[in-house]
């Protein structure tokens, strides 16, 4: 089974790894939440600072009147081999050894400033302090700022609500456990710390209750006795008056004697300090018996020791935490798209996947399944019927139109039986007004692709991510499509040309004879240029023109949907596959460039993911030895 030393150790690693991450107890259920830390909580000068630093043995925290601690100070304690130097180490300034205490103090005001301003006012990003030393337990401890009851200079009134606001945050998480500092030469019954610590954890079994300042209590008696009469009456008060509030702690107090300002003026160090303290309690003989079970030497091995306790305890939630997380981020990940590959093969291949992926759902916009090919044929079924009807034959084959026309073809000699000219020109004529509504098939089929190209790029989950690559499918299908229609419209146009270089000749000769010349030869001039004439003529072209209008409705979308549709469907991407092939590494990844907020999404999910699996291994490293 874990260590001691080891199961705290990974407790302190994953906290730090948290901080980094900016981890520490924000939204939801956090990793960092989830772990024990120990909260110093207290009223100002209450002595909180003192009790860590007797904890850790060194001095090391800023002091001063007033809200000295403005920022809540992690501070892990790591346990070094006998005779190795000490030191401490900011998670904000990774690498640098602080060996003296007093620049420890010099870089924590100032680290403090650095998020505060000189505003006085606080924060709740943590400071992360190590302190590597022979002389410490491991353990981690959570200085806060102290609550106070009047905002002080020139700070906002805001203060008070602020810094209670904060405290609470930390000590209302249930793994939470809270050094609730008292001092002694105060009422226990205004305690802020054991107020607090009352509301939060009110079965008592996390909080650890600690005097301070006992020394100061029996201020002015020197006799022993009286000042063993007076702690007993003290404690037995303090009990009164909490069990008269129906609040018991579950461990047992602590009484601490820290350094008072006078020693620390004259520099008294803290290993001194704390042999003061021991002789404190074991030279009074009220002590005696208990003499082992207070002083902060003793508090520190109760933490560590409960600390090793909950840890162990906590572990299974832990990991199974530590495990839903995983599983959420990886499907978040999922969701977000991967990282891709940074060598120009896997970049490649991530193109033409995606590609592909466009394609399919482009064909199923065409072939059914997701709605818009059916608008293709409300051209051919509708708009080209519609604009086929429009045609203006009735004005062009009208009687004088038909006259002028023929009469010009004749020029000075009329003709004998039949116009022929006169019929080839208003053929011809007549023919080119197809040209119209053929154009406008082909138009209006690149515009529904055109249209379904858009829609597909916007549908395809995996191009979502790829705003680029998005642009250079769009840009290639869009000058394919061009191609196209280019295609498609001189392949109609010639359609409707073909139509005019070849009559049917067949068609004229099925012609009826002129019912009424027929029967009558004799007098063929006369009638040659009656109105009854031309209009024959007029109704002959008519029914031709409207011969070939019946074959072009027919033909014209075959020949759209061979050159557009048919192609788009085939070759869409062609020459953008032939182009991408051969295109280099660099260009690849512009290609596959991101939207920044999306990749810096995917970097923290990544990065927490990490943090979450190497917490696993560390966990599964360590725990199940
Ligand atoms: P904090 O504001 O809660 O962090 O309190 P500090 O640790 O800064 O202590 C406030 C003042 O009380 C300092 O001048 C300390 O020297 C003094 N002090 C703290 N604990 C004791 C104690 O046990 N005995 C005596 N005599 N003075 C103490
Ligand atoms: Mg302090």
């Amino acid at each position: 089974m874990a260590t001691m030393e080891s199961l705290i150790g990974l407790v302190n690693r994953i906290q730090r790894a948290c901080t980094v991450l900016g981890d520490h107890g924000g939204e939801g259920m956090s990793l960092w939440e989830a772990l024990p830390s120990v909260a110093v909580v207290g009223g100002q000068s209450s002595g909180k600072s003192s009790v860590l630093e007797s904890v850790v043995g060194r001095d090391f925290l800023p002091r001063g009147s007033g809200i000295v601690t403005r920022r809540p100070l992690v501070l892990q304690l790591h346990k070094t081999e006998a005779g190795q130097a000490e030191y401490g180490e900011f998670l904000h300034a990774p690498g640098k050894k602080f060996s003296d205490f007093a620049d420890v103090r010099r870089e924590i005001s100032e680290e403090t400033d650095r998020l505060t301003g000189k505003s006085k006012h606080i924060s709740n990003k943590p400071i992360h302090l190590s302190i590597y030393s022979p002389n410490v337990v491991n353990l981690t401890l959570i200085d806060l700022p102290g609550m106070t009851k009047v905002a002080t200079e020139g700070q906002p009134d805001s203060i008070v609500e602020d810094i209670d606001n904060m405290v609470r945050s930390y000590v209302e998480k249930p793994n939470c456990i809270i050094l609730a500092i008292s001092p002694a030469n105060q009422d226990i019954a205004t305690s802020d710390a054991i107020r607090l610590a009352k509301e939060v954890d009110p079965s008592g079994e996390r909080t650890f209750g600690v005097l301070t300042k006992l020394d100061l209590m029996d201020k002015g008696t020197n006799a022993v006795d009286k000042f063993a009469l007076a702690w007993i009456t003290y404690v037995t008060n303090v009990f009164k008056v909490l069990e008269g509030r129906s609040y018991r702690l579950q461990h047992p107090w602590v009484g601490i004697v820290n350094r008072s300002q006078a020693d620390i003026n004259k520099n008294v160090d803290m290993i001194a300090a704390r042999r003061r303290e021991r002789e404190y309690f074991q030279s009074s003989p009220e002590y005696g018996h208990v003499a082992n079970k207070m002083g902060s030497e003793y508090l520190a091995k109760l933490l560590s020791k409960h600390l090793e306790a909950v840890i162990r305890q906590r572990i299974p939630s832990i990991i199974a935490l530590i495990n839903k997380t995983i599983d959420e981020l990886e499907a978040e990940l999922d969701r977000l798209g991967r990282p891709i590959g940074v060598d120009a093969g896997a970049q490649l291949y991530t193109i033409l996947e995606m590609c592909r992926a466009f394609d399919r759902v482009f064909k199923e916009h065409l072939d059914g399944g997701r709605p818009g090919g059916d608008r293709i044929y409300l051209v051919f079924d509708n708009q080209l019927p519609a604009a086929l009807k429009k045609l203006p034959f009735d004005r062009h084959l009208s009687l004088s139109n038909v006259r002028k026309v023929v009469s010009e073809a004749d020029g000075y000699q009329p003709h004998l039986i039949a116009p022929e000219q006169g019929y080839r020109r208003l053929i011809d004529s007549s023919l080119s007004f197809f040209k119209g509504p053929a154009e406008a098939s082909v138009d209006a089929v690149h515009f529904v692709l055109k249209e379904l190209v858009r829609k597909s790029i916007a549908e395809t989950q995996e191009l979502k991510r790829f705003p680029s690559l998005q642009a250079d499918i769009a840009a290639a299908a869009g000058e394919s499509l061009e191609k196209f229609r280019e295609d498609s419209r001189k392949t109609v146009l010639r359609l409707v040309e073909m139509e005019s270089s070849y009559l049917t000749v067949e068609f004229f000769r099925k012609l009826p004879l002129d019912p009424e010349k027929g029967s009558n030869p004799s007098a063929p001039n006369m009638d040659r240029y009656a109105d009854s004439h031309y209009r024959r003529i007029g109704s002959n072209v008519s029914a031709y023109v409207g011969m070939i209008c019946d074959t072009l409705r027919n033909t014209i979308p075959k020949a759209v949907v061979y050159c557009q549709v048919r192609e788009a469907k085939r070759a869409l991407l062609n020459y953008f596959y032939s182009q991408v092939g051969r295109r280099e590494k660099k260009q690849l990844s512009t290609m596959l460039d991101e939207d920044p907020a999306l990749m810096e999404k995917r970097e923290t999910i990544a990065n927490r993911l990490a943090l979450y699996k190497s917490a696993r291994d560390e966990i599964d490293s360590v725990a199940w030895k």
